[in-house]
């Protein structure tokens, strides 16, 4: 199995040549093609394994073939726990995303650091945003962002987010984001509790196990 045989543009190829992956890893296998028929994901996968291409991949992918100008909404939002993990992320969309043209936007949000500068970032508008989910709905509650034009929502370690209590600010997030879209969700582990949100967030999911 090669990238090439996945369905990414060679835009996208050309950065993970750069990059140096020649292989894509089981989960990214698996993940991508089904990403990009547009399917929800379930995907129990630990750090390490590749997962975060697995799902930057296929949505810069698909954003990119439907290129929006101007003040552009949020049409892909990754929801993850920690501000580490959600700088990891947006560093790993924009290496992964340098050769498309036009480029797509991105950003990433979490709490700890001041708010203002982030509400200026926004104004502009962002394709694809990284967000920790306090602070998401402290933007969304001032007006710095709309989530009304999600396509794909990612709810990334979504068993660490559990586990950091972010259960509530997840289900308002649910409520923002149209009722139609994309939904891949990644854990570790499958607790009750993580099958009870798998079980109301994704529609005839496939299942990946790696
Ligand atoms: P992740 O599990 O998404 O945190 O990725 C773990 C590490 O593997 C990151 O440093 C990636 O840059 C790297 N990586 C991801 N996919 C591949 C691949 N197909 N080939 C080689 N390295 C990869």
């Amino acid at each position: 199995m090669s990238f090439s045989q996945l369905g990414l543009s060679p835009e996208l190829l050309r950065a993970l040549e750069d990059a140096g992956y020649q292989t894509p890893s089981p989960i990214q296998s698996k993940a991508i093609p089904a990403c990009l028929e547009g399917r929800d994901v379930l995907a129990a996968a630990q750090t390490g394994t590749g997962k975060t291409a697995g799902f930057t991949l296929p949505i810069l992918e698909r954003l990119s073939r439907q290129p929006r100008s101007g003040k552009r909404p949020v049409r892909a939002l990754i929801l993850t726990p920690t501000r580490e993990l959600a700088a990891q992320i947006g560093e790993s969309v924009e290496k992964y995303g340098v050769h498309l043209s036009p480029r797509l936007k991105s950003d990433v949000v979490y709490g700890g650091v001041k708010v203002n500068p982030q509400i200026t970032r926004l104004r502009d508008g962002v394709d694809i945003l990284v967000a920790c989910p306090g602070r998401l709905l402290d933007l969304v509650g001032q007006k710095a962002v709309r989530l009304d034009e999600v396509e794909t929502l990612v709810l990334d370690e979504a068993d660490r987010m559990l586990d950091m209590g972010f259960i509530h600010d997840i289900k308002k997030i649910l409520r923002l984001v149209p009722g139609k879209r994309q939904n891949l969700l990644f854990s570790a582990t499958f607790s009750k509790e993580i099958r009870e949100l798998a079980g109301t967030l994704l529609n005839d999911p496939v299942s990946i196990d790696v």
